[in-house]
């Protein structure tokens, strides 16, 4: 498979009064042309933040890529200009938000919002544009496009708001979507409603896909490979299947466990007890040592390096090293009663 983007030992922080947040440290990741790649860690993991440092969108001032590379078509994003951004951002690589009101500007026809992009990175005319607009909304699902092009945001329900964000991030055929939490602001049935478009557009687009989520059951819809992500680092990945059935981290089977499951007998829903840890004063061993049932003395001291498990499949944690105690994951983690 042909890599579109590859982030290297990525670190970024934030400098704030108390101090600097080392909110992602040491992210190494890849994305295959076409595919789709899930991030996954409750809030504060750095999820969100390492996929704005890829669009160079940290807060000005006082975000900044402190170590790392960002290739990306053979081009360090890293090091690239504000300009050269300009000219990847919705052209290239593509961006999608949790709140699709934020996203659109309320005081223009969701046409123009379409044809602004189209005008600036593909040199459209006024005219072109605008049948390219009624194509996407065609194409995520919007009801007569001809007529709905000319309408402004609030006259979109929240599910049709999304679906015109969406044909906006596509607009320019991006390599690559980056979706953060897509669907988080919208009602149960409405959100399978859009993984099934993202999968569908997927298919007919060949985009590789980044789905941002603190949910792995959005996760099970829509991508292929998943990276768990916890106090900034990344501590588990490996393909879907992997993921769900032999998950080898603590911390995922406490993701796993915090999931609603259809088939259960049991009403248990665990949420993982504690806190994550504070990134400006990171802890040295293992960061989830503080809230691991597992965990042993060598947790504290040292930070666990990334075992593989299989080709395909990477975790970080001292349960996986040879001398210590066999530990099964906990029933509520377990899908399909598989370990
Ligand atoms: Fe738990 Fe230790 Fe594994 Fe960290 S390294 S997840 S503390 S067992």
């Amino acid at each position: 498979m042909e890599k579109l983007l590859e982030l290297e030992n990525l670190h970024v922080s934030f400098q704030t009064y108390g101090g600097e947040v080392k909110a992602v440290r040491g992210v190494s990741l890849s994305l295959d042309k076409g595919e789709s790649l899930a991030i996954v860690g409750e809030s504060g993991s750095g999820k969100s933040v390492t996929s704005k440092a890829v669009m160079r969108l940290l807060p000005n001032k006082i975000g900044s890529i402190k170590e790392g590379a960002i290739r990306f078509q053979g081009k360090d994003l890293a090091k690239a200009s504000e300009r050269e951004m300009e000219k990847i951002r919705g052209a290239e690589i593509s961006m999608i938000f949790q709140d699709p009101m934020t996203s659109l500007n309320p005081t223009m026809t969701i046409g123009k919002q379409i044809m602004e992009g189209l005008r600036k990175h593909q040199n459209m005319s006024k005219s072109e544009a605008k049948e390219r607009s009624i194509n996407l909304l065609k194409l995520v699902g919007i009801p007569n496009p001809e007529l709905r092009v000319d309408e402004y945001p609030h006259q979109f329900s929240g599910g049709m708001r999304q679906r015109v964000v969406i044909a906006i991030a596509l607009a320019c055929n991006p390599k690559v979507l980056i979706a953060d939490e897509p669907t988080t602001a919208l009602d149960v049935t409405i959100q399978a409603q859009i993984l099934d478009l993202m999968r569908d557009l997927q298919d007919k687009t060949g985009t590789a896909i980044i789905l941002i989520t603190h949910d792995l059951g959005v996760v099970a819809n829509l991508a292929q490979r998943v990276a768990v992500m916890y106090g900034g680092m990344i501590v588990e990945t490996g393909t879907v299947d992997e993921i769900f059935y032999k998950p080898k981290h603590p911390y995922t089977w406490g993701l796993l466990a915090s999931m609603p499951k259809l088939n259960a007998d049991s009403k248990e829903l665990l949420a993982i007890p504690g806190t994550p840890p504070d990134l400006m004063n990171p802890p040295k061993g293992c960061p989830f040592a503080a809230r691991c049932p597992y965990a042993m003395e060598v947790c504290l001291e040292h930070m666990p390096e990334a075992t593989n498990v299989s080709s395909s499949h990477k975790a970080a944690c001292w349960l996986l090293d040879e001398r210590a105690p066999k530990v099964e994951p906990p029933e509520a983690a377990v899908v399909g009663g598989a370990r």
